[in-house]
């Protein structure tokens, strides 16, 4: 059996030191924003050369602290990618504000800056590019954008810990950047939890008061928030991982060279990665028009492999009964219908990738 995610082998890996931070961490028991929380927000931050990062429950808090901090709410509207999970716009609708979708490229599943201009009207305030699998969206002219109609960026990091764009990693770019620690994800902790980063002073201020009840005086409330903390125990568990993060990243990386060679010739679209990016590979996805054929097989064979995402954001029931029919996305619905995953981890071996292609190459 070879799964979408082995988490047991990175624990077995890091069992030693990991059980010995939560040793710590239970003995100290300072267990809501204690120092394991306001250390990693400082090596989060000055992993990204930023000089604020604030945690959170979720990374699907990331997004809406994010965007309530930057002033979005009811009225407003907020560009974003149709081909994500849900969180994205989801929380666009919890601020109060109205998604409003933009395709996609076709070989990166990011948001296409050249379809974002003329979606763009007078209650257009934000963009939330997604950099989605581990792949940075085109950040250079959805900046370009955003300056020139004076629009807030938010990063959707959740996929990306550790990506870059033109050297820079991303999250660093807008206004603010969000991340996920879902245990799967590629910086994952085991529960929930998130992070957002930002070079903006009044924007980490606002999600710190935000995150804890709207007060930033202990009995003394500002605004209506949340009871959204990172806890404490994961935070231990993440000071752990941080500084191996790129070494997971190159690994991952590896494995999707290993994947490349041993797919290369048959009728697939293969995942790419564009000049001046690093590709973190949360997700190795192609897409195939037998995918269907090609999960079967896999399956027979014990191999493990999944869709993300089958319905883009437009076509979602949610939106549908809040907005009404929605203009079609070609690239996200062809998207939809043909991306396949297949196993990506760190410690995925070269031997499990070999098995996986052969039996993909034997698809009729
Ligand atoms: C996982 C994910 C989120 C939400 O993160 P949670 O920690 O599960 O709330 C948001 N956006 C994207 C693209 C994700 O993959």
């Amino acid at each position: 059996m070879i799964p979408m995610v082995d988490l047991k082998r990175q624990y077995a890996r890091l069992k030693k030191e990991i059980d010995e931070a939560l040793g710590r961490a239970l003995g100290e028991t300072q267990f809501i924003l204690g120092p394991n929380v306001a250390a990693l927000e400082r090596e989060v931050a000055a992993y990204h050369g930023l000089p604020f990062a604030v945690g959170c429950a979720n990374g699907t808090d990331a997004l809406l602290l994010a965007l309530r901090a930057c002033g979005i709410g009811a009225g407003d509207e907020v560009i974003t990618s149709p081909f994500t999970f849900i969180a994205t716009a989801e929380t666009i609708a919890l601020a109060g504000a109205r998604p409003v979708f933009v395709d996609i490229c076709p070989d990166t599943f990011n948001i296409d800056p050249e379809k974002i201009a003329p979606k763009i009207s007078p209650k257009t305030r934000a963009i939330i590019p997604v950099h989605l699998f581990g792949h940075p969206a085109d950040m250079a002219p959805i900046l370009d954008i955003a300056r020139e109609h004076h629009l807030k960026v938010i990063e959707d990091c959740a996929q990306a810990f550790g990506a870059t764009y033109r050297q820079q990693r991303v999250g660093a770019f807008g206004d603010a950047g969000c991340f996920s620690f879902f245990p799967s994800k590629n910086l994952g902790c085991y529960g929930d939890g998130g992070m957002v980063i930002t070079k903006n002073e009044d924007i980490a201020a606002k999600i710190k008061m935000l995150r804890n009840h709207g007060s930033a005086t202990r009995y003394y409330h500002s605004e209506v928030g949340y009871n959204s903390r990172l806890d404490e125990l994961q935070a231990a568990i993440l000071r752990v991982k941080l500084p191996l993060i790129d070494e997971f990243n190159d690994a991952r990386r590896a494995n999707a060279l290993q994947y490349g060679s041993a797919l290369a010739g048959l009728d697939l679209l293969l995942p790419a990665e564009r000049p001046g990016c690093r590709h973190v590979y949360h997700q190795f996805t192609l897409r195939a028009q037998n995918r269907q054929k090609i999960a079967d097989a896999l399956a027979d064979a014990g191999i493990a492999s999944a869709v993300y995402y089958p319905v883009p954001l437009h076509l979602q029931e949610v939106f549908l009964k809040m907005y009404g029919p929605q203009e079609s996305l070609d690239v996200s619905e062809a998207s939809a219908r043909e991306v396949l995953s297949l196993p990506m981890f760190p410690e995925l071996t070269a031997e499990e990738i070999r098995r996986i292609a052969h039996v993909i190459h034997h698809v009729r």
